[in-house]
């Protein structure tokens, strides 16, 4: 026998319920979240602003029970992520003979760092890497040992090019695509877990972390035109997660419109649709320069 109790929920524009399905030892909650907020929503103590026509209602379940894993996420399907691994880039700056991701980090290509830590999440159902094709075989050579769906797509001139071929790949079932540079090789599978979640929740979010440096706004002739307020500026990184028809739609408006774009979220920031930062970790550095990849090597080492 099962009870349904309804009660109101924070999370959700009027009505706002939010189901107990109690059975026997397990009690099931289901939430109904808006996919884009219609009024001003709370979302972790925070207000996100409204900007859609069509509200659209999600529906995430939370189990409740003796049994239930510690920490599981909420809502997000398994295998329901599509993972486009950024690896086309030339990676000039670090003055080696081949691009950065597949310079050794001890011992192992950079790529295949995000590409593993990838490979074993559950809400991962296909990796699609972007990469020319003659470094593919560094990827189906790793193949064997992972348990998702593996694609390639070429890369384009820019790092978006890239991200829009990639973009074409993806499974059409997918609920989330999740944009990372193979250049970050040490992002934890906790932060991934965490902005995977958000992302879902909001439709677009990004690890970002407190920016540590004073940072100035300078005119061309280098001079001081005023001092951000630290307080409010983030350090972006990657993982960035987009609903897939956010995406493509924002890829449409800033082809139609020339928009300048900086990073992938910024494409959804044009169409002024909220984008959550996920708090990261200061360890999730771009492998750039040869400093970046001794930095990289001791982290690991610390980690061991
Ligand atoms: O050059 P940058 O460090 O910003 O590149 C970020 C990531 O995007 C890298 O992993 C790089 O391989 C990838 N990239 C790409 N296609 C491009 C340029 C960069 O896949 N045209």
């Amino acid at each position: 026998m099962s009870a349904l109790l309804q009660l109101g929920s924070s999370l959700s524009p009027s009505p706002s319920p939010l189901f107990f399905n109690g059975t026997n030892s397990k009690l099931s909650i289901i939430k109904f979240y808006p996919s884009f907020p219609n009024k001003p929503t709370l979302f972790r103590n925070h207000y996100i602003s409204p900007n859609l026509n069509n509200p659209r209602f999600l529906k995430s379940t939370i189990t409740c029970s003796a049994d239930a894993p510690q920490g599981s996420e909420v809502g997000l399907r398994e295998k329901s992520v599509s993972v486009i691994l950024l690896a086309g880039g030339k990676g000039k700056r670090m003055g080696a003979s081949m691009p950065k991701q597949y310079l050794p980090l001890l011992g192992q290509p950079i790529a295949l760092y995000s590409f593993y830590t990838f490979s074993k999440m559950p809400q991962v159902k296909e990796i699609v890497v972007v990469c020319d094709p003659s470094y593919q075989d560094i990827f189906e050579d790793a193949k064997e040992n992972i348990h998702v769906d593996l694609k390639f797509a070429l890369p384009g001139k820019e790092r978006q090019d890239s991200v829009y071929s990639g973009l074409e790949a993806i499974d059409s079932n997918s609920e989330l695509v999740c944009i990372h540079d193979s250049a970050r090789p040490l992002v934890l599978a906790g932060d991934v877990a965490k902005v995977l979640n958000d992302g879902w929740h909001i439709g677009a979010a990004v690890l970002g972390v407190p920016a540590k440096a004073t940072i100035k706004e300078a005119n061309s002739e280098s001079f001081v035109v005023k001092t951000l307020d630290r307080k409010t500026l983030w350090e972006m990184q990657t993982p960035q997660v987009i609903k897939p028809d956010l995406l493509k739609k924002g890829f449409e408006l800033v082809n139609r419109e020339g928009l300048e774009v900086t990073d992938d979220v910024s494409i959804v920031e044009h169409m002024k649709h909220p984008v959550y930062i996920t708090e990261g970790s200061y360890t999730n550095i771009k492998v750039t320069t040869p400093d970046d990849l001794l930095l990289a090597e001791r982290i690991l080492n610390t980690a061991a």
